[in-house]
């Protein structure tokens, strides 16, 4: 048994048909796969399990549950990383493409995805499981009050699946949220057709201000020059990622 530890974020998932439901979701093609805190295993149990599988890499920042992990699990595909994944450097794990996966801790999910948009041009696909709350924001679609900057950035680069919900009964301790699985699978862009480092400026400072136009939530990026795009009568909720592409190809024109 591992001690579960509030500020890891440490809900332990109990229900193996539940573990089975999750790791189904990522595809059998992929041959190296990286699982973020892997707490007691249930899975990696399970991902040990597929024949394609060359390399599994477990990062999980609790000492307790990587002693437990080196107790139970002896496989030579097996890598196990006691480490923060906010402070690794992919790169350097893994020579090249590779799928992620875990019930992630959920108070640092949002900053999980922005280093898998870090890292997009290595991840191929996620599994994920968040508060449901977050994962309703990810797929979100322009229009919703939910859809945000992470919804916007990350539907960019990949293609979003809501997959199911999770209730807190299946874990141990019950979280207080609802729970879900999303599944976010790299599509076929390879870059935008704009200033990448500057969509990001202006998706973030649009959202900044979410309720005001963004003639008026983007003024930073405008300047004195009387910009008149028609996107800049809307609100950021209401743009799609082209919408923001063209947006953003604009500003760098009157710049
Ligand atoms: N996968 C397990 C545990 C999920 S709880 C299960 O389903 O039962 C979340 C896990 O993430 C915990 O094991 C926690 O120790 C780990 N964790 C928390 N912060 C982390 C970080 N920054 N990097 C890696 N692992 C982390």
């Amino acid at each position: 048994m591992v001690r579960p530890k509030k500020h890891l974020g440490q809900h332990f998932l109990k229900d193996g048909n539940i573990a089975r439901k999750i790791t189904t979701c990522l595809d059998e093609k992929y041959t190296t796969v990286c699982e973020i805190g892997p707490g007691t295993g249930i899975l990696t149990q399970l991902l040990l399990e597929r024949n394609n599988l060359q390399q599994l890499t477990l990062i999980e920042i609790d000492t307790e549950s990587v002693n437990y992990l080196h107790h139970h699990f002896a496989d030579e595909r097996l890598l196990i990383l006691e480490a923060d994944f906010l402070q690794c450097e992919p790169e350097k794990l893994f020579p090249g493409n590779f799928a992620l996966i875990g019930n992630f801790p959920y108070n640092i999910s949002s900053q999980i995805f922005f280093k898998v948009l870090e890292n997009r041009n290595r991840i191929s696909e996620v599994v994920a499981m968040i508060q449901k709350e977050v994962a309703e924001r990810l797929t979100a679609s322009p229009g919703s009050k939910t859809y945000g900057i992470l919804s916007v950035l990350l539907q960019a680069w990949f293609h979003i699946d809501y997959c199911f919900t999770v209730n807190e009964t299946v874990f141990f301790p019950p979280p207080k949220v609802k729970s879900a699985v999303i599944r976010l699978q790299r599509n076929s862009t390879n870059s935008l057709a704009c200033d990448e480092t500057l969509f990001f400026k202006v998706v973030k400072t649009a959202f900044g201000q979410r309720r005001k136009t963004l003639r008026n939530a983007l003024k930073p990026f405008l300047k004195n020059r009387s910009a008149n795009h028609s996107l800049l009568g809307k609100r950021a909720e209401q743009l799609s990622v082209s919408d923001f592409t063209e947006l953003t190809r604009y500003i760098s024109k009157i710049q």
